[in-house]
C-alpha cells in the first residue's frame, strides 16, 4: 500500500535491521525501542489492524504467532518471559496501520527473577 511505512520496508526502500524474512512474514527490530529487545512481526499483506482480519487470514495470524514464538526462542527470551503486544486502532497508541506483533523482552531481573 502505498505511504505505508511497514510496506516501504517490505519493499526494501526503507532500510531495517531484520530478523527474519519468509515469503509471508519479515520481523526488524523496531527503531525506537520500548525494551532491550524489541522486535515487530509484520505480515507481508497489508492489513490496516486486526479489526481488519478476515476468516481467510487465519493461516497467516498462525504464522505471525508462531513467528513470533520462534524468535522469542532464538533470541533467548524465554527465560526471561516476553510480552507480545498487538495496538489496535489510535486509541490503542496504533501509529503504523500496518497490523505488526510487537515482541517485548529481555529485561535485567533482580534476584527473584522480577523485570527490573
Ligand atoms: P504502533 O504504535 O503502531 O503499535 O507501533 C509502531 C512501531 O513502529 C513503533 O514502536 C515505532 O517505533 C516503530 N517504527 C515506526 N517507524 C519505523 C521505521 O521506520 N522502522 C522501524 N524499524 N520501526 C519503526
Ligand atoms: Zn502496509
Amino acid at each position: 500500500m502505498e505511504n505505508c511505512i511497514f510496506c516501504k520496508i517490505i519493499k526494501g526502500e526503507i532500510p531495517s535491521k531484520k530478523v527474519l524474512e519468509n515469503n509471508k512474514v519479515i520481523a526488524f527490530y523496531d527503531i525506537s525501542p520500548k525494551a532491550p529487545v524489541h522486535v515487530l512481526i509484520v505480515p507481508k499483506k497489508h492489513i490496516n489492524s486486526l479489526m481488519d482480519v478476515k476468516k481467510k487470514d487465519k493461516d497467516l495470524m498462525g504464522e505471525l504467532l508462531t513467528t513470533a514464538t520462534g524468535i522469542a526462542q532464538n533470541l533467548g527470551l524465554n527465560s526471561g518471559g516476553y510480552k507480545l503486544v498487538v495496538n489496535n486502532g489510535r486509541g490503542a497508541g496504533q501509529l503504523v496501520f500496518h497490523l505488526h506483533f510487537h515482541l517485548l523482552g529481555g529485561w535485567k531481573k533482580d534476584a527473584t527473577g522480577f523485570a527490573v
